[in-house]
């Protein structure tokens, strides 16, 4: 392979490496294969294009606009992924540690697409949950909102995920509408290069929208300011040396980590050898400490088992770490490829070491195992190493040192107090689990550990075909941890998208509230008096347009009709004396299915038209129940309107049922699908 210059991409330009640029080698044979670093980087002139150049050009974007780009962006990356899986077999993964790596990090992107459309609105404020009344009236309200953060998603990853790591960070930042100036690790650099390049290279982002740095960083974070993100990746010492830098402390620049973190495994006392659930727990076990070599932020370093079980568990694992063929990931036969680097294996050494103080060493000699298809001397490859730890109470470094590789060590507990404070030991992690069919184990977990934790993850029989695996950060839920863990939080959907938007609470009337989120306050104004509303097309209704009907008297025949029609003969609709002797009813009543029924017979339009189907109805509420000979009629409001496909988009009405006295007796949303063009 011929020595790849790593460039940056910086304010619209490769720019490649000069002589201060760094040697990286190939993870499984040791040659040198790349070089990155450009002492002379522009970095303040890349912050400055960032902000001004992609950040205006993504926030005239709505999340929708974004959201398709990122699944176009997904979608480009799909078709060249061979690429990618090509280049990263020299930092030591194998074709399943790419399922996590490439695969992952892709559809991450098209989880964010796809929860940009479905969960955000067509527009460029995000509301924040639901309208506060800040008046007696309603006149004053308030509303909390999301907008973009007008400056820099600063994106520092690790070396072990160099495609998944930038794009689990990107997405959402992209998601928000801030720029993002990538860092990945030097020693993996080149194939989050080649990732970033194919990514411009497709034309979807928008001018400024991404840019690399291949090498240091120079002083790039002393160009930040509050509008800016730091998402760092990494070492422990590297994220307090980063998080304590002053110029950060002194401008409130938004810092967020994700570092060292002791991860562990408990196998319920419930769950003992010759049950599925212990077989699971080998296998989750063996998964995580051969996966990426065991490279991943998440993997059990700690496996906690009852007392009685250690012995088992020691030996089922090991029979399963003695069958995990270890050599050239770029063989099939491979199951766990090679260290990202020399030095990286020489400091997992050096911590199994210090671990070895400690507990005792029971399974991989790394003086002496055997590597197919490459010379183990020259590549950065390392057996599994077993370690077991018969007293974890007095024992420190098992707790709170992490070998970044192929690493862990079993522990006995006596009882599950004992597992909970082995657990938080670790003093904060990004994942703990618990292999369990007992609900109450489940719940005292929870009770006890998941303050120090980012995510507790449950498997058993019933969910281990389904579930996602221990290690497996998934961008529906969090991910992060407290304390040792880096205090961090990513993903998550859309909360992980909040992390690059300002939120901010805006107070008024309901007409200024209307028009700052684009979603109709009740107390706005209504426009009433044109052609039913149902005969208008998506694009001819406007925000506040209102229908108000005629009323419908209901009568005790109706409420008789109905029950017997449906089979709801509930005798709060049936028997008035028994409906007397409930507090709710003043003695039988309509059903709300009912008056639901007569609504719809109140306001619709029935010819055909641009209404194309009603596809539910949300936030439904009887607030006051019909008597017999009661009179109602039905307010109907355009609150929203989210355009779905190119033929059609959704209205979400708002809908108040009446009574004779002016009194709410149901209010909901109704969702209707409206064609753009007249039918
Ligand atoms: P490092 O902390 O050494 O590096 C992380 C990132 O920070 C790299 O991109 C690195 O760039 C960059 N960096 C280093 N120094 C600076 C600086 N002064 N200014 C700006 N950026 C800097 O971690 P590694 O990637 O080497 O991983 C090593 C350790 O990190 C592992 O052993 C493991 O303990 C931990 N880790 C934790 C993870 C987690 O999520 N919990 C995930 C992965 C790793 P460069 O490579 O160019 O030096």
């Amino acid at each position: 392979m011929t020595k790849l210059d790593i460039s940056s991409f910086a304010a619209g330009s490769w720019v490649a490496p000069d002589s201060s640029a760094r040697p990286i080698a190939c993870a499984i044979s040791g040659d040198i294969i790349a070089q990155a670093g450009n002492a002379n980087l522009d970095v303040g002139s890349m912050h400055a294009y960032a902000r001004d150049v992609g950040g205006p050009n993504l926030r005239k974007l709505t999340f929708h606009d974004r959201a398709r780009m990122l699944k176009a962006l997904a979608l480009h990356l799909t078709k060249h992924k061979q690429q990618l899986y090509d280049l990263s077999f020299h930092t030591g993964a194998t074709q399943s540690d790419h399922a996590f790596d490439i695969d992952g990090g892709i559809g991450t992107m098209f989880v964010y697409a796809a929860k940009g459309r479905r969960e955000m609105p067509d527009a460029q404020i995000y509301l924040d949950g639901e309208l506060e009344q800040l008046g007696r009236t309603g006149s004053f309200q308030g509303q909390h909102v999301c907008v973009p953060r007008q400056g820099v998603g600063i994106h520092i990853n690790a070396y072990n995920f160099p495609v998944w790591g930038m794009l689990e960070k990107f997405a959402p930042t992209f998601l928000a509408g801030v720029p993002s100036i990538v860092k990945p690790a030097t020693a993996s650099c080149y194939v989050t290069h080649l990732c970033v390049k194919l990514m411009l290279d497709s034309g979807i982002l928008p001018e400024g929208a991404l840019q690399l740095i291949s090498g240091g960083v120079g002083d790039l974070l002393l160009h930040t300011d509050a509008q800016d993100v730091v998402s760092f990746t990494g070492s422990a010492k590297t994220a307090l040396m980063l998080r304590a830098t002053p110029h950060l402390l002194e401008n409130a620049v938004h810092f967020v980590a994700e570092q060292d973190s002791l991860n562990a495994s408990v196998l319920g006392a419930d769950a003992s050898p010759g049950t599925a659930e212990f077989d699971l727990f080998i296998k989750e076990a063996h998964r995580e400490m051969t996966t990426k070599a065991g490279q991943k932020c998440t993997a059990i370093r700690r496996i906690i088992a009852p007392a009685a079980h250690v012995d088992a568990v020691i030996a089922a694992l090991s029979a399963k770490l003695a069958k995990t063929t270890i050599g050239d990931p770029r063989d099939k036969d491979t199951r766990m490829g090679a260290l990202v680097s020399q030095s990286q294996r020489d400091d997992v050494l050096e911590k199994a070491a210090l671990l070895a103080t400690q507990a005792e060493p029971v399974y991989g000699d790394p003086d002496n195992f055997e590597v197919q298809g490459a010379d183990a001397t020259k590549g950065a490859f390392l057996p599994p190493m077993l370690f077991h730890c018969a007293d974890p109470d007095t024992a420190t470094h098992v707790h709170d040192t992490e070998a970044f590789g192929p690493v862990s060590t079993v522990m006995p507990y006596r009882d599950t107090d004992h597992a909970i404070a082995l657990l938080n030991r670790g003093k904060g992690s990004l994942v703990a689990s618990v292999i369990t069919r007992d609900g109450d184990l489940a719940r005292q977990m929870v009770l006890g550990a998941a303050a120090w934790h980012g995510r507790l993850y449950f498997n058993n029989a019933d969910s281990m075909a389904e579930s996602t695996g221990h290690g497996a950060p998934i961008p529906h839920m969090i991910h992060g941890g407290p304390g040792r863990a880096g205090g961090g939080e990513e993903l998550g959907g859309v909360r992980g998208v909040m992390h690059y938007m300002q939120r901010t609470a805006v107070q008024g009337s309901p007409d200024i509230l209307t028009a700052i989120g684009e979603q109709w306050v009740p107390g706005a104004a209504e426009h009433t008096g044109g052609p039913h509303p149902f005969t208008k097309t998506y694009h001819e209704l406007v925000l506040g347009e209102t229908l108000y009907t005629a009323s419908r008297k209901v009568t005790l025949q109706d409420i008789e009709t109905f029950a017997h029609f449906t089979g709801d003969t509930f005798y709060g609709h049936m028997d008035e004396e028994a409906a007397k002797a409930n507090p709710f009813f003043p003695g039988r009543v309509a059903h709300g299915y009912l008056l639901l029924s007569f609504a719809a017979g109140l306001f619709v339009q029935p010819d055909p038209g641009p209404v194309l189907a009603n596809t539910g109805l949300g936030s439904l509420s009887f607030m006051k129940p019909v008597s017999p000979d009661d009179e109602i009629k039905v307010r109907l409001t355009v609150k929203k309107k989210t355009p779905r496909t190119d033929e059609y988009g959704q209205v979400r009405w708002h809908v108040t049922v009446t009574n004779q006295g002016d009194e709410i007796v149901a209010e909901y949303e109704l969702l209707t699908m409206n064609a753009y063009e007249q039918t």
